[in-house]
């Protein structure tokens, strides 16, 4: 999608977005005529999480805050993950105290982000207990500017409830009560966790519109976890794809890499391709996989090398991650070209215009696609002496682990 048919999209689909938050504001019983918030309830679910799986750390963190007055919960993706049964990368803790009093009381902490004020609280062994402060959405207060939902300030703080419901999808929006080992869902994502089904907090069409790298989210959930999505949050997805053109192009960039990352590489592309959001991120991959005869399967099989590499080593470099995603059609652009750095270089550039690819990883792509030729012929040459070498080794491994499982050897 070019970026001016992009943008009239974007703007019809933001005023559509416009008109339904308008009536939703009309029935939206949870704020009184003077704007004070009313004490909203949550569904309270008895849940002992508590079998060892709880970082002791994060439960430190949160028990002082609760010692000092404050309100505190494990939240998001380490609530997730426990009640899906699954180990948490790592732990987030929101509070009712302010950035600054959460600082007074841990003494190896520090306040980082300029936008949102977050705390990291420092525990042995580079481990970082996330603490923010409960904030609210910028839609709820009077400063959201017209039908530009695009969100752009996002550092009003609020209450636990607001918390909650400024979160993306209702699997994310729980909150867990240590002390009295329970769950706090004002969202329905107990529900869901159940169905074991992503679902947006709200309108997911405002809820896109809002912030587009919730798609890349969205599809990352789904693939990672294994779990199914709710039709309308499908539909929002494929009716506002894209907007994606108009994300902060680093986030892009990082959000394919987390795709990538997930072990789940294959099912996640997949899911893009399904939907129409690749043609919007990576149009020429996505062409290639109309076009080619056979090719298509290729790469598939290449992201499924990559996600059992994964689940059996280790995630490899960025650079090994983008060659093996872009392998084919770069193999393809470059084929019986004279100049085979530059040729691939020429199909890489739109590219690493539209997602910000750092130099650093395209230049390193275009030179590994264009030495594999010589590598799996057996000769690398001076090759072998260049820091490029184990990245393109590895990439030749993904590549050659696909040949060994379709003979069955
Ligand atoms: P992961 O296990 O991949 O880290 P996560 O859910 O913890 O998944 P994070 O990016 O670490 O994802 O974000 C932490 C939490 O912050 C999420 O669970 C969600 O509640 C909230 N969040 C993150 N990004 C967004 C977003 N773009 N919009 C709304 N809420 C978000
Ligand atoms: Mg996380």
């Amino acid at each position: 999608m070019d970026q001016r048919v992009a943008r009239e999209e974007l703007a019809r689909l933001r005023r559509e977005a416009a008109r339904r938050r308008a009536r939703r504001a009309a029935g939206d019983h949870t704020r009184s005529d003077s704007g004070a918030t009313w004490a909203v309830q949550p569904r309270l679910y008895s849940v002992d999480l508590d079998d060892g799986r709880v970082d002791v750390n994060a439960e430190k963190v949160v028990q002082r805050l609760l010692r000092n007055g404050h309100e505190a919960y494990l939240v998001g993706g380490c609530v997730r993950d426990l009640l899906l049964g699954r180990s948490p990368k790592d732990f987030d803790v929101a509070t009712s105290a302010r950035p600054d009093d959460v600082r007074g009381l841990f003494r190896n902490s520090r306040i980082i982000g300029r936008r949102f004020r977050l705390v990291h609280v420092l525990f042995g062994a580079g481990r970082v207990i996330e603490t923010a402060t409960f904030r609210r959405s910028p839609q709820t207060d009077s400063a959201s500017n017209g039908d530009d939902l695009l969100i752009r300030r996002d550092n009003v703080f609020g209450e636990a409830h607001e918390d909650a419901m400024r979160r993306d999808f209702t699997i994310n929006g729980l909150f867990y009560d240590v002390e009295r080992r329970r769950v706090l869902d004002w969202v329905g994502g107990m529900h869901d966790i159940e169905r074991r089904i992503v679902h947006t907090i709200g309108d997911p069409v405002v809820r896109f519109q809002e912030d587009p790298v919730r798609i890349l989210r969205a599809i990352r959930f789904v693939a990672r976890l294994d779990l199914g999505m709710m039709p309308d949050t499908y539909d929002a997805i494929v009716q506002c794809r894209g907007a994606l053109a108009m994300a902060a192009r680093p986030r892009l960039f990082e959000e394919v890499l987390r795709l990538l990352r997930s072990g789940a590489s294959h099912r996640a592309i997949w899911l893009a391709w399904e939907t129409g959001v690749l043609d919007v991120l990576l149009p020429e991959l996505a062409a290639y996989l109309y076009d080619s005869d056979g090719g298509a399967s290729a790469v598939w099989a290449l992201l499924t090398a990559l996600d059992r590499r994964i689940a059996e080593h280790s995630i490899p470099d960025d650079i090994v991650l983008w060659c093996v995603l872009l392998l084919e059609p770069m193999r393809e652009a470059s084929a019986g070209s004279r100049d085979r750095v530059a040729a691939t270089g020429d199909f890489l550039e739109p590219l690493v215009d539209r997602l910000n690819v750092p130099r650093r990883i395209a230049d390193a792509m275009r030179r590994i696609v264009a030495a594999l030729p010589r590598l799996e012929a057996g000769r690398s040459g001076r090759f072998d002496r260049s820091r490029l070498y184990p990245l393109a080794r590895q990439v030749l491994e993904v590549r050659r682990s696909v040949g060994r499982r379709a003979s069955g050897s």
